[in-house]
């Protein structure tokens, strides 16, 4: 039986070239996506995924989808936190529902599916969890305290729960993409956009595939000695030790 990879807001942008990748790489794939149904059904007969509808800042309905995931598919080997928002603004205009939506669902929602398979993955002596942080989240951007806190906090909530599970033959860890070319980024206007290229030493955006790519790495059976790691992944654009 193959592996199961659960992979959150995999219907579009890095989400979907995960999944792409970890289907192609032969494990079993089920997606949860949001507001796109459309892109699920795309995904769905593309890939043979199972695609359920579930908000990730939910608890409620993480708990339900990853039971009926389980149900269908088997335990879960592999979860990718994916899913992600922004709701960009200076502090000083920042209200509490930007701050508190980015937060529900990039970092709550990596707390809220994390919580339905830990268990499992202990139980069974086995488990990868990669949770998608952001450049942001490691060097701070401006109008985004909301996005860059919520991208910081998944990094300490890897190392934390790396810690946990060591001995348990689960890993967990992080990737901090640089600027990659999807939707999220194309929101970014023109003129910021041109600013942010010049400062990507390789001299371009990243693509979807280069992430999906560090993803299919880290959630390897042969990675087990690789837990509590950030992969930066970002054209060279920021380098930390
Ligand atoms: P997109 O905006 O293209 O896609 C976002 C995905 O998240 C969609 O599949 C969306 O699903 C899903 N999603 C949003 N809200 C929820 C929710 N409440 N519950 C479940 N799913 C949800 O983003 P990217 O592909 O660019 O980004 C993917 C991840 O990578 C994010 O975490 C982002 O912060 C991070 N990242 C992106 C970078 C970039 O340059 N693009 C750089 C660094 C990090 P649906 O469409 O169904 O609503």
């Amino acid at each position: 039986m193959p592996r199961v990879a659960l992979i959150t807001g995999g219907t579009r942008g890095i989400g979907l070239a995960v999944s792409r990748k970890l289907r192609s790489d032969g494990y079993a794939v089920a997606v949860l996506y949001n507001n796109g149904a459309a892109e699920a059904g795309l995904c769905e007969a593309e890939l043979g995924a199972i695609t359920l509808k579930c908000d990730v800042g939910d608890f409620g309905q993480c708990e339900a989808a990853v039971t009926e995931i389980e149900r269908r598919l088997g335990p879960i080997d592999i979860l990718v936190n994916n899913a992600g928002i922004t709701r960009d603004a200076s502090l000083h205009k920042m209200t509490p529902d930007q701050w508190n939506e980015v937060l529900r669902v990039n970092l709550t929602g990596v707390f809220n599916m994390s919580r339905q398979v830990i268990g499992g993955m202990r139980d069974r002596r086995f488990g990868r969890i990669v949770s998608i942080s952001s450049i942001n989240g490691q060097k701070g951007q401006v109008g985004q305290t909301n996005y860059c806190a919520a991208k910081a906090g998944i990094i300490g909530f890897t190392k934390a729960l790396a810690l946990e599970n060591a001995a348990k033959g689960v890993t967990i860890n992080a990737i901090a993409p640089g600027y990659i070319d999807t939707a999220m980024v194309s929101a970014v206007p023109p003129d910021v956009m041109q600013s942010i290229k010049t400062s990507i030493p390789v001299g371009r955006l990243g693509q979807p595939e280069e992430i999906a790519r560090c993803v299919s790495f880290l959630v390897a059976e042969d990675a087990g000695f690789i837990t509590g790691a950030t992969l930066s992944a970002n054209g060279g654009q920021y380098m930390i030790g």
